[in-house]
């Protein structure tokens, strides 16, 4: 398969598991396939709990700040990723983390603002820095191991400063690399679990186990471990897109974000060509604080172009 279908498909994919996720957050197990049982008939695009059909939640929205953040700066620019985290966040967007608000909006600098919400609160370790890590995944992917890695935890610990929603973020950069390099991220995950801090590796490596199930969470799914670790056994107990997003889903919780991290992996490894079109179709991305800007499937498709075009001046390392 050819690179750009992969990342295209990790761009979009993550995309359509946040808007096809989105109406049934913090809903039952089993939900989704209540509703649609039988896959592959349609209408699954279809909102509810205050999203429009296609709607991108803010996962969507702040991986597409990411993205632009990452090609109008030529690199990575902390200060100016927040910058625009916190204009967004100040544009009343429909969804923000819980988390990710207190950081964005309690006046401190960049550099300080997700340590000292830590150090205040003591939890820190939510899903937020994983759900928006597509497009600096696929971004990253060609530096190479330890810059994907490295660059995953500077962006996260911009909103988290808990070291555990780094690890995890770090974990999805390298399969989103391995997974564009054509190899199987699901027997990358012994090496990948190395390079996680060894304070966090054993709880990543209980839920990243082939053995793993998403009712042994023994927290919900809005935090970093078990969200990442539902997205892989998505990935390994399902044998398409479609059926991995229906499983996410299905789980219920914290559905838009497990299905945007699905999605992600999902994309990448069966590529955009396996997303079906009447989920592409209706797809739409508000940019609250950035002119009533609204992204459709063609200015996603033309951001992963530019992500994964790492000729231009942005070729170096973070
Ligand atoms: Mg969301």
């Amino acid at each position: 398969m050819q690179r750009m279908q992969r990342v295209a498909g990790a761009v979009v994919g993550s995309a359509v598991g946040d808007a096809l996720g989105g109406p049934f957050e913090f809903g039952p197990e089993g939900a989704f396939s209540a509703r649609f049982p039988a896959p592959g008939t349609g209408g699954e695009m279809g909102g509810g709990g205050g999203w429009d059909p296609g709607e991108a939640t803010d996962d969507t929205q702040m991986a597409v700040l990411v993205a632009e953040s990452l090609l109008e700066r030529g690199g990575l620019d902390l200060p100016d990723v927040f910058a625009r985290f916190q204009r967004w966040a100040a544009s009343d967007p429909k969804d923000i983390g819980l988390q990710t608000e207190a950081v964005l909006t309690n006046g401190m600098p960049w550099d300080l603002a997700a340590a000292v919400h830590f150090q205040t609160t003591r939890r820190a370790a939510g899903n937020g820095s994983l759900m928006r890590a597509a497009t600096s995944a696929v971004h990253f992917a060609s530096a190479g191991r330890e810059a994907t890695m490295d660059a995953a935890r500077r962006i996260a610990a911009l909103t988290h400063g808990d070291r555990a929603a780094w690890e995890g973020t770090a974990v999805f950069h390298e399969l989103i690399r391995v997974t564009l390099e054509d190899a199987d991220p699901l027997d990358a995950l012994p090496d990948i679990l190395a390079l996680v801090h060894p304070d966090h590796r054993e709880c990543y490596a209980t839920v990243l186990a082939p053995d793993w199930h998403p009712e042994r969470a023994t927290e919900p799914n809005g935090a970093v471990w078990p969200c990442l670790g539902s997205a892989v056994w998505a990935l390994r107990t399902t044998t398409g897109f479609e059926d991995a997003l229906r499983a996410a889903i299905d789980l219920g919780g914290d559905t838009d974000t497990v299905a945007a991290v699905t999605g992600g992996l999902a994309g990448a490894y069966y590529g955009l060509d396996a997303i079906p079109a009447r989920w592409t179709r209706p797809l739409h991305v508000p940019l609250p604080g950035f002119g009533g800007r609204v992204l459709r499937l063609p200015d996603l498709l033309h951001l992963a172009h530019r992500l994964a075009d790492r000729t231009g001046p942005d070729a170096s390392a973070p």
